[in-house]
Order: structure tokens, then C-alpha cells, then sequence
């Protein structure tokens, strides 16, 4: 069993802003993650893409804001639980004891859920799953681990002509089919990718991936004209969009509207000692960004501190006075 002042459940942006905040406040913290590695959305979406509304960086890559929110959550030394689900919540007289999927205790004074939009699990491509790992994939937290390859991106959507327009300078060659003639992605980016060399292909389907041990191609029909054609690729990109699932959340007895939790303006939940923030919150005006789960983080994070300290005060003062 693990005991700590705070316990974050969520390490995307706005969990890791509460850890370093918890440590500012001088609170011991313990961050929960269902996935591998920090950073939420960003890693395991877009990594590579640049972010252009985060305060004080005109630009900055997606992996690189993660590395900073660790970097300065870790002068702290925060405790991360990754690969645990956070699956039941008991309440006890002035504790909280969340316990994950995998049975590991954590009995904490305050509980921070920056959730996000739950944990999210890639849609699958329909044929060659047994390729998952082996050339097949659905994020791309590394872009150069493809370079001088022949790539197949599948999809219609932002990611998938984000994915292909990111890899065109560095792989060998680059493919985009998707099963419509019409895509979902941004008008901007579909234009890029017809004027760059991506060869884009509709309305195509992979029909088989074949190789061994690794992927080494694969067949695609066209459903207009009943075509067949192999193209030679070492690795797929299957961006088909994601499931999100708040799971076990939704049975804590958190107040939910429309799979977000209610919070008050000190990110309060209804259930004592549990406070939310980032894009799992919800209130009127509620704007899903980067920079408003700061906010909410650091607004949680101090409102947490006088219920885990009785008699501490909510405003910390200034970091730039902590020296
Ligand atoms: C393609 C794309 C581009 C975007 N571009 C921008 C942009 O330019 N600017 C901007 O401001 N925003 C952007 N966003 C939105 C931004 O990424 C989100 O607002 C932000 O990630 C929310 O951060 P968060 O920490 O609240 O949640 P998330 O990043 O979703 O992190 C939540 C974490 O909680 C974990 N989790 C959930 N449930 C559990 C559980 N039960 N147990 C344990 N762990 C759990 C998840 O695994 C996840 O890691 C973009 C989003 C996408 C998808």
C-alpha cells in the first residue's frame, strides 16, 4: 500500500502540471497512469505535431512539452504508478483509498482526477492485427523509428494526413488510402498532401497484410472499380480514430454530464476529498485545452491543500518568491 498527501489520476498535461504544483505546495504526490508513459493525448496522439497555444511558446512539439511538464514536476520527485488503471475508490474519515486494476492501494488525502477523456484505445484495423508491434501501428510517439521506410498510412481523418505529411521528408516512400473519396481532415492538410509527394489512394481498403515476421506488404482492393494492387511496405499506420472510455470512473459516484464530471469554480467534485480538472471537468464555459487544464490544475491542486492541511491557506504566494 502506498500513502501520499495527493494522488493525481490522469499524467496527461494537466496531471503533470498538478504534480509539480503538488510539490510546490510541499505535498507528497503520486501520479496514476493506465498507459506506459506520461503525457496523455499528446504522446500517444501527437507527439511530433507543434502546439501553438501553449502561454510563453510560440511553437513548441508536443513530445517537448511533455518532456518540460516532467522535467518540472520531477525537482519534486513525483511517484509514478504507470500502467495502473485507477478501479475503485473508498472513502474512509479523512482519507481516500483508490485501488487499480492491478490491486496496488493507494491511500491518499486528496484525490485529483485529470482523466482527460478517459483511457483511449486506438480503432483497430479490421485485418493483419497479429501485425501489432511487428510493422503494424497506431501511434507514432517516435517518428524517426520509420525513416528510409516504405510507410502505408490508413485513414481520411487529421491524424492520418498528419501522419503522412510528417513522415514524407524522412521515409522512403509514403502511401495514404482510405476507403472514401472524401476525407474528414482539414481542407489545408489534404491540399499539402496532393502537392506533396504522399501517393494518395481512394476509395481503397486493405484487404491483407502479409510478411514474416515483420510486415512486408500489403493488398488493397478498390471498392469502385474491384481492383486489386500489393504495395510493398514495411510498416502501416492505422489511423482510424480512437475509442475513449471513462471505465471504472463513472461507478465512483461522480456527478457526470455527458461523460465529463461536474466541478464547482475550486474544481470540487460532489464526493469529498475528490477534485477534478482538465478536460475531464465540466462546467459552463468549459474550454477543452492545454492552458485551461494548467489552470485548473494549479486552482485543484491549492484548493486541495487546506482539506489535506487543515488550516493552510488556498493562495500559495508566488513561486517567484520561493526562490
Ligand atoms: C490531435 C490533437 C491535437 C490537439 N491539439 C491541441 C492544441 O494545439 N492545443 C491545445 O490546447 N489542445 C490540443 N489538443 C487537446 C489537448 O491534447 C487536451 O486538451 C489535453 O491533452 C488534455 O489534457 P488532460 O491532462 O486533461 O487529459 P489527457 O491528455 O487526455 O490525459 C489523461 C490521462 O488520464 C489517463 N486516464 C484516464 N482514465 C484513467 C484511469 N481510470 N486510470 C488511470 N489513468 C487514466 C489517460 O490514460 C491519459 O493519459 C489536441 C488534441 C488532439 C487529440
Amino acid at each position: 500500500m502506498i500513502r501520499t498527501d495527493l494522488l493525481i489520476i490522469g499524467a496527461g498535461p494537466t496531471g503533470l502540471f498538478g504534480a509539480y504544483y503538488a510539490g510546490f505546495r510541499g505535498l507528497s504526490v503520486a501520479v496514476m497512469d493506465s498507459l506506459p508513459q506520461p503525457g496523455g493525448q499528446i504522446t500517444a496522439m501527437y507527439p511530433e505535431k507543434l502546439i501553438f497555444d501553449v502561454a510563453g511558446f510560440p511553437a513548441i512539439k508536443g513530445q517537448e512539452l511533455v518532456d518540460r511538464l516532467v522535467e518540472q514536476a520531477g525537482q519534486f520527485d513525483p511517484l509514478y504508478l504507470l500502467g495502473h488503471r485507477a478501479e475503485k475508490l473508498d472513502h474512509g474519515d479523512d482519507e481516500v483509498k483508490v485501488t487499480s486494476h492491478q490491486g496496488l492501494a493507494v491511500v491518499a488525502k486528496a484525490v485529483l482526477i485529470t482523466g482527460g477523456i478517459g483511457m483511449f484505445s486506438p480503432r483497430r484495423l479490421p485485418v493483419g492485427q497479429e501485425y501489432e508491434g511487428r510493422g503494424l501501428r497506431y501511434f507514432v510517439p517516435r517518428l524517426d523509428e520509420l525513416a528510409g521506410l516504405d510507410v502505408l498510412v490508413v485513414g481520411g481523418g487529421d491524424s492520418a494526413f498528419d501522419w503522412a505529411l510528417s513522415l514524407e521528408p524522412i521515409a522512403r516512400s509514403v502511401t495514404l488510402i482510405h476507403r472514401r473519396t472524401r476525407f474528414r481532415a482539414h481542407e489545408h492538410s489534404v491540399d499539402r498532401v496532393r502537392a506533396s509527394r504522399v501517393r494518395l489512394l481512394t476509395p481503397w481498403e486493405v484487404r491483407d497484410v502479409f510478411g514474416d515476421p515483420h510486415v512486408e506488404g500489403v493488398e488493397i482492393h478498390n471498392t469502385a472499380t474491384d481492383q486489386r494492387e500489393i504495395v510493398w511496405v514495411q510498416a502501416i499506420v492505422a489511423a482510424l480514430g480512437f475509442h475513449a472510455d471513462l471505465g471504472p470512473l463513472t461507478r465512483w459516484g461522480l456527478k457526470l454530464r455527458a461523460r465529463h464530471i461536474q466541478v464547482d469554480s475550486a474544481m470540487r467534485t460532489n464526493l469529498p476529498r475528490v477534485f477534478a480538472a482538465g478536460d475531464i471537468g465540466d462546467y459552463d464555459g468549459k474550454v477543452k485545452l492545454i492552458a485551461t487544464g494548467f489552470g485548473e490544475a494549479a486552482t485543484a491542486v491549492n484548493n486541495a491543500v487546506p482539506v489535506i492541511r487543515p488550516g493552510a491557506k488556498v493562495f500559495p504566494g508566488h513561486s517567484s518568491d520561493a526562490g
